[in-house]
């Protein structure tokens, strides 16, 4: 592959409207928030749409306490990065089920909020690029499929029809991108250094999550994270530290 192959593009800028759909509290904040700051910087808005509430991410707390305390943790990460609309969509932490229900529920946020850029995390079996890389999570596979598909659905006025009919909610077909944060096989990238600081701030609002997850001081650990990713993303986007997208155009 040639060096200027090799580089990422930079992500589209001429839309007004992002959704953010992913599986668990916390899931933007590694990597994502910091490309969310600066569009919220430049005018744009961001809604937040979860698949759960996380409640299964912290060995030590029982999901009915836990629900509530990453509902709260991801509130707070989503302000700091200009987010003021965090939606969940209930469905159970760690047993997640692709299929049409999950569809059903992304594509009514869809049409609500009516997007032109979706953004979701990782859809493929690993994480980075084998031999070598880690299995990735039955939520996080299901979240971003059904993300993806969703995106089409929600144009369509004959795939859910209880939507109009139940909901009024009108078929949105204009959703242009759909962009896979995390992804093994990146196609382009968004400039992190803007909303680098802010995004460690955002991931060390996941306090409780991150201080039963290590020993680490929460902000080395936040830092060190986001810094790491970002520079070595840097490496194929001009030397610029960077979020890294698998951009899928409609
Ligand atoms: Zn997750």
């Amino acid at each position: 592959m040639t060096e200027s192959m090799d580089q990422l593009q930079p992500m589209p800028t001429d839309w007004q409207r992002a959704l953010a759909v992913v599986a668990h509290p916390d899931d933007l904040e590694y990597g994502c928030a910091a490309a969310v700051a600066d569009w919220t910087d430049g005018g744009r808005e961001v809604v937040y749409l979860l698949a759960t509430r996380g409640e299964a991410g912290i060995d030590t707390l029982a999901p009915a306490e836990c629900a509530s305390v990453r509902e709260a943790e991801q509130r707070a990460s989503a302000a700091v990065v200009g987010v003021s609309t965090v939606e969940f969509l209930d469905h159970r932490d760690g047993v997640v089920e692709y299929g049409p229900d999950l569809r059903r529920d992304i594509a009514a946020a869809i049409r609500r909020h009516r997007p032109e850029l979706v953004i979701t995390l990782n859809h493929r079996d690993i994480w980075g690029q084998g031999p070598g890389g880690l299995w990735n999570t039955p939520d996080h596979r299901a979240v971003g499929r059904a993300t993806l598909d969703a995106a089409g659905d929600a144009g369509n006025r004959w795939i859910f029809p209880e939507l109009i009919s139940e909901q009024g909610l009108e078929p949105w077909n204009g959703v242009r991108w759909v962009a896979v944060a995390g992804s093994s096989t990146p196609t382009h990238a968004a400039d992190a250094r803007p909303g680098l600081e802010r995004s460690v701030k955002s991931l060390m609002e996941h306090r409780a999550y991150i201080e039963a997850l290590t020993d680490e001081d929460c902000e080395t650990y936040a830092r060190g994270f986001l810094t790491r990713n970002a520079e070595q993303t840097g490496a194929r986007f001009g030397g610029r530290p960077a979020v890294a997208f698998e951009v899928f155009p409609r």
